[in-house]
């Protein structure tokens, strides 16, 4: 990779030149006010009957103390280098809004790649620069030089990375990410996005941040956590950029039925039954992949480091209805730049992987 001559950039530089200071809503709830009645938030005084717990009358801690303590131990960082949002789609669209300057800035996402990313730059009318991914054989992996010049000559101030990515399922090695932030020198805020990493063997970019201050890396309650409906995600970032990040954010982002629940599920038994079920999904993963590489109708397995694989097939139509008629629900993934003939099939319990594979089975035999 090239190491043009640029100056390094200051991480605040990053943010939205308006909003460099900008305090955010003051709340109720962020008033330090001491006493024991309180009126200062227009909440009513008496619970509602289907609220057995009495814990939904009150507007919600913002950031909830348990919530923030237990996911900064889950992610090895200290809480004021930590914002809980409503999922990681919450992060993304707040990183883009907080950052690029409508109709000015730009961001890069790396193509096929999950998909809100590219929602997010058109919300905030930034543009988005698609770095395509290359297709290898060792799979599908992202174009860093050609990433490194969008930032440098384009000057896009997001790279957004997914590792492992949605849908390749492929991780980026943790060298090669060095290697672009040393590339970068600042210019750009390099977000990872590890959605999926609790099924991957390479290191969180979270090890990153000591030399690195302009990485942010987005984790989810979403996957091997099993807890999609809680809405709990996060991005691990320096202090100074939560610091702004929260203001932007809305004033009480994270339920209280919602924090409670990813707390009872973050408890030490509840981690060792997740870390059972990802030790289970790599199990599947490897098994699934080799008894579907030598179905006839299959083109190619990618190697996933995700709770998915990715396929092309002979037929993706057939195989999609085939999969259909059988009651199984895939992801079409042939509108995708370069996965004109693919499917992304999520790991189920080893029964559902084995209705997967007998119904493909049935429809290679059939054809
Ligand atoms: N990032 C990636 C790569 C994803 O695949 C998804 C969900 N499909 C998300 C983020 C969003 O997850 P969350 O539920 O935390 O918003």
């Amino acid at each position: 990779m090239s190491q043009p001559d640029v100056k390094q950039r200051d991480l605040l530089e990053l943010v939205r030149p308006d909003l460099r200071g900008f305090g955010g809503y003051k709340s109720a709830r962020t008033e330090d006010l001491r006493g024991d009645v309180w009126l200062n938030a227009n909440e009513s005084a008496w619970s509602n009957p289907a609220d057995a717990n009495a814990t939904s009358r009150r507007y919600p801690d913002p950031q909830p103390v348990a919530l923030k303590a237990a996911l900064s131990s889950l992610y090895g960082c200290a809480p004021d280098e930590l914002l809980i949002g409503r999922g990681s789609d919450e992060a993304i669209d707040l990183l883009v809004r907080t950052l690029c300057v409508a109709g000015q800035d730009a961001v890069v996402a790396t193509p096929p790649v999950f998909g809100m990313y590219a929602v997010s730059a058109r919300l905030q009318d930034a543009k988005l620069i698609a770095v395509p991914l290359i297709d290898g054989p060792e799979g599908f992996a992202p174009d860093l030089d050609a990433i490194a010049n969008a930032v440098l000559e384009q000057g896009a101030k997001l790279v957004f990375l997914c590792s492992p990515a949605n849908p390749t399922g492929a991780a980026i090695p943790l060298a090669q990410i060095e290697a672009l932030l040393q590339t970068l020198q600042g210019r750009a805020l390099v977000v990872v996005d590890e959605a999926y990493g609790e099924f991957s063997d390479v290191p969180s970019a979270t090890t990153l941040r000591v030399r690195y201050p302009e990485v942010a890396v987005l984790r989810t309650l979403s996957k091997a956590h099993a807890l999609a409906a809680a809405r709990v995600g996060v991005v691990i970032a320096d202090p100074r950029l939560i610091a702004v990040l929260r203001a932007c954010q809305a004033p009480y982002p994270v339920p209280t039925p919602c924090a409670e629940l990813a707390v009872a599920g973050l408890s030490p038994s509840a981690l060792a039954a997740t870390r059972a079920r990802i030790a289970t999904v790599i199990e599947e993963r490897a098994r699934l992949a080799s008894a579907l590489s030598v179905l006839p109708g299959v083109r190619r397995v990618y190697a996933s480091d995700a709770n998915f694989l990715l396929l092309r097939f002979a037929d993706a139509e057939a195989a999609f209805r085939a999969l259909l008629a059988a009651g199984v629900v895939v992801r079409d993934q042939r509108s995708a730049p370069q996965l004109d003939d693919a499917l992304r099939i999520t790991i189920g319990t080893p029964e559902q992987n084995a209705r997967v594979l007998a119904a493909l089975n049935a429809q290679t035999v059939a054809a």
